[in-house]
């Protein structure tokens, strides 16, 4: 299985659209890493997890082709991860589609911590574990948050990055 994530921030991006902080103008002139589109991740070609604004963009960087999403996944219903009004482009008008149906899932499930994870057994030790959803009220950048986590054995994602599973 293949993990690309899409986008790995939180409801405002960074740069955040309006900010000035130190994280924001950092990030505007650093480029790469640093730029973080609003959430979601494409598992295969075919399981697409959250829908926000930024599809659009994902689309055009990665050469995607959203009609060969089956399953759409919403982990909840916040603007960042559910923009449904684009969802309106797929009918009759706005798209040549296929038209086969894409089956839809949500919940109010909230993300779990590794801890979590650890004491439940839920996580293989092998598995890989990466974090995603920043916000710029964090201030740390790519570098810093890979300094914090590398030594928990914890990944973080970016904009574009691909795993690749057994
Ligand atoms: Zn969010
Ligand atoms: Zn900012």
């Amino acid at each position: 299985m293949r993990i690309r994530f899409l986008g790995t921030a939180a409801f405002e991006g960074i740069p955040s659209l309006f900010c000035r902080c130190g994280l924001c103008l950092k990030a505007k002139e650093l480029g790469g890493k640093e730029i973080r589109s609003r959430t979601s991740m494409l598992l295969d070609d075919d399981l697409k997890i959250d829908f926000p604004p930024d599809t659009f963009l994902h689309m055009v960087r990665d050469g995607l082709d959203l009609e060969r999403i089956k399953d759409l996944i919403f982990t909840h219903s916040h603007s960042d991860h559910l923009y449904a009004e684009d969802l309106v482009a797929r009918l009759p008008g706005y798209a040549q589609s296929d038209a086969h149906p894409i089956q839809v899932y949500g919940n109010d499930a909230v993300l779990e911590t590794k801890q979590f994870f650890a004491e439940n057994g839920v996580l293989k030790p092998e598995a890989n574990i990466v974090v995603t959803h920043f916000s710029h009220n964090g201030q740390l950048s790519h570098s810093d948050l890979t300094e914090i986590f590398t030594p928990h054995g914890i990944q973080v994602a970016y904009d574009g990055m691909v795993l690749e599973l057994p």
